[in-house]
């Protein structure tokens, strides 16, 4: 089955029961048995639900896996994929990462014993120094927010299993659209469907999808054994959202290149970061790893200031200025004052986050509107 037909019908069967086309919402908490242990497969809601069993299969075949493993927020994900490891185990993890997994593995898994190294692997050359013979797993994401780098999938998974550690990849800036980690060598994929997977931003829900069998049963015992699971009524958005990411991402990666094209050349733009650029430093592995190059473009200003900055932000008028990404509408944020606003400035600067940068989730809208109100924001900026 190819991707587009599986976003519709992958793991997704009409209900035995009625014929619904569409999978039903099991809003139940529990199922009645004939006898002691005479059940259909389903006991209690906490350990399975049929709308939640829908989606983890549709999710599990869409990223090329064998099991998907759904949970209440792409953190909840994140949390039970971390309660695999043991204190004294390490994670070398990248160093610009979404600032909610940085702040769960600082803040509540440093103290259980678990160490954290975080590092720049836009050149998995320097990769292997940092592993230890304590090190477990390697943790990615690309692109990275919101400077859009781009790490070699590939290439860093490869050195990992040289290593006997495990990688595990955020895959939630790109999509499966896009980019599918587990056929570049990854052992396991989680994403935040809050963002592209829902795409309509009204759900929060997280998933994880492996192909090996023994990371997929120690990740379902945690699910029911933690119970950050997902309700059945977040499942259906999901998988309903799911039907359209083929056609959403890929307006969005359309409209986000013509807007990259118009940023280049405002002359109070100063860097336009966005991984189709032939300009972006990897952007060669981009073009290897990723179906197109995403949504999301980050940009700052020549007068690198928050007020220049503030001039966009606030007269924006189909841009939103809001956190969150992925959805059907397009949003704008400022990651210094908002997403990463507990970083030190000398820290952010190192790594290009700027005063000014401004981080575009590119919706799908059409493209003309979207750069005019772009346009009609910079006119005000007083230089
Ligand atoms: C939003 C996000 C998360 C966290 O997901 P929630 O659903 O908000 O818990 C994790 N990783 C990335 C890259 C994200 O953008």
């Amino acid at each position: 089955m190819k991707f587009n037909t599986k976003v519709i019908h992958a793991g997704i069967e009409p209900d035995p029961t009625t014929g619904a086309i569409m999978t039903p919402i099991f809003q139940t908490s529990t199922y009645v048995q004939n006898a002691p242990g005479d059940h259909k497969g389903y006991e209690y809601a906490r350990t399975q639900n049929p709308t939640r069993d829908v989606l983890q299969n549709n999710l599990a075949a869409l990223e090329n896996g064998q099991h998907g493993i759904a949970f209440s927020s792409g953190l909840a994900a994140t949390d039970a994929i971390l309660k695999t490891l043991k204190p004294g185990d390490e994670i070398v993890s990248t160093n610009d990462l979404y600032g909610g997994t940085y702040r769960l593995m600082r803040k509540i898994y440093e103290p259980f014993g678990i160490k954290f190294k975080f590092v720049g692997m836009e050149n998995p050359a320097n990769l292997a120094q940092h592993f230890t013979e304590n090190t477990k797993m390697l943790w990615i994401e690309t692109p990275t927010n919101p400077m859009l780098n781009i790490i070699d999938i590939q290439a860093i998974s490869a050195i990992a299993k040289a290593n006997n550690v495990l990688t595990c990849v955020d895959n939630t800036f790109a999509s499966p659209y896009l980019q599918q980690p587990l056929n570049l060598g990854a052992d396991i994929v989680v994403h935040s469907a809050t963002k592209y997977l829902g795409g309509h931003s009204d759900v929060i829900l997280g998933a994880i999808i492996t192909k090996d069998e023994a990371i997929a049963k120690q990740l379902y015992f945690i699910q029911n054994a933690s119970g950050a699971v997902p309700g059945p009524q977040d499942c259906f958005l999901v998988l309903r959202g799911i039907k359209t990411l083929h056609l959403r991402v890929e307006r969005a990666c359309e409209n986000a290149a013509k807007i990259t094209e118009f940023l280049l050349n405002q002359p109070k733009i100063a860097n336009v970061y966005y991984p189709g650029l032939e300009s972006h430093p990897n952007h060669e592995v981009a073009k290897k790893q990723m179906r197109h190059f995403g949504g999301m473009v980050s940009f700052d200003f020549k007068n690198d200031t928050l007020e220049t900055a503030s001039k966009v932000l606030e007269n924006t008028h189909y841009f939103s200025l809001a956190e969150s990404l992925g959805g059907v509408e397009s949003l704008i944020g400022h990651p210094a004052s908002m997403t990463h606003a507990s970083i030190p400035r000398e820290e952010r600067l190192k790594v290009g986050l700027t005063d000014s940068l401004i981080r575009l989730s590119v919706g799908v809208e059409d493209v003309e509107d979207l750069i005019e109100d772009l346009s009609k924001a910079f006119a005000l900026i007083t230089d």
